[in-house]
């Protein structure tokens, strides 16, 4: 479907090969090649404008080593920018607090909170041996609550019991004091979303932050939304105070941009990828496999 940028950039430097070092003019035709790859990964334009820049800075002048082209030179200096912009370990959870460790999920309904909620809840039972208890926080959509009680029967993970009519700070501080006096490890609280982020959103996220003061708070972001991911980047992270991003739907067509984007507005790093709807369908975030995956 796509070229691969070695593909494209081969057709650049037909026309220099075999010259000492990368001229300013030879950079800045490959990272013309450059910004349509990113751009067609879904990275956000002006991401990928300034991600451009930067690592046209850092190619003029780079010396070609005999063993490569021009072509791969590049390939491999673009590489190693965005491994390393993406970060280049996965990130883990800090959960170093005296328990319970709450994890705030957050994100625009459909994005795939709850889900992720579900998984990261098996996850930290699972791999890390936690008690883990879930409460949703959601009492603006229907059944929301009930949605993550089902998951909670599937992932075998405790939810909060559910008490109509109370509102999101008194859910999370209930859910808080349970976790004390029953000794749980983690509380995951699933945060109410709407469609778009707006101030009434911001200000029931702030609330519930304020009442629960996370030790994490992880933005939930479907990659398939590339270049509105930076949107809703920008009004989350302007409003509350994330520790990382959970990318979802890293199953489907996503080449992946919105991570470079993400990474970029939020300051944060990324990480797990939600790579399908069964609740094991979560995995640590890997910025190598990413920046191929962009690149093409
Ligand atoms: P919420 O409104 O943000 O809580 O979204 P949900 O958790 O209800 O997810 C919406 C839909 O996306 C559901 O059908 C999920 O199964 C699906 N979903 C969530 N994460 C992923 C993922 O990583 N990959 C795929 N393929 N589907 C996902």
């Amino acid at each position: 479907m796509f070229d691969s940028l070695s593909d494209r950039l081969s057709g650049v430097f037909d026309k220099i090969r075999g010259r000492g070092a990368l001229s300013e003019a030879d950079v800045r035709d490959a990272m013309r090649e450059v910004r349509v790859a990113l751009l067609e990964a879904d990275v956000a334009l002006p991401v990928a404008r300034e991600f451009v820049e930067q690592v046209t800075e850092r190619a003029v002048g780079e010396e070609v080593v005999k063993s490569v082209t021009p072509g791969q030179m590049v390939v491999k200096i673009v590489n190693d920018a965005l491994v390393e912009l993406l970060g280049a370990e996965n990130a883990e959870l800090n959960l170093n607090v005296n328990p319970p460790a709450v994890i705030m999920v957050v994100g625009l309904q459909g994005s795939g909170k709850t889900t992720s909620t579900a998984k990261l809840a098996k996850r930290l039972k699972e791999k890390d041996r936690k008690k883990v208890l879930m409460a949703s926080l959601d009492v603006a959509r229907p059944a929301a609550q009930e949605q993550l009680a089902v998951l909670g029967r599937q992932a075998e993970v405790e939810t909060l019991p559910i008490v109509a009519g109370q509102q999101p700070t008194d859910i999370a501080k209930r859910a808080v004091q349970s976790a004390k006096l029953q000794g749980y490890d983690v509380v995951i609280l699933d945060t109410a979303g709407r469609l778009h982020v707006d101030d009434a959103l911001m200000a029931e996220m702030k609330a519930v932050a304020s009442a629960a003061t996370p030790a994490e708070t992880l933005l939930v972001v479907d990659s398939l939304t590339g270049q509105d991911a930076v949107n809703v980047a920008k009004g989350f992270s302007a409003e509350i105070d994330l520790t990382g991003v959970i990318l979802t739907r890293m199953d489907g067509d996503a080449r992946g941009g919105a991570a470079l984007s993400m990474r970029k507005v939020t300051g944060k790093p990324i990480k797990f990828a939600g790579t399908g709807e069964a609740l094991d369908a979560l995995e640590p975030f890997h910025p190598d496999r990413v920046a191929g995956r962009i690149l093409g």
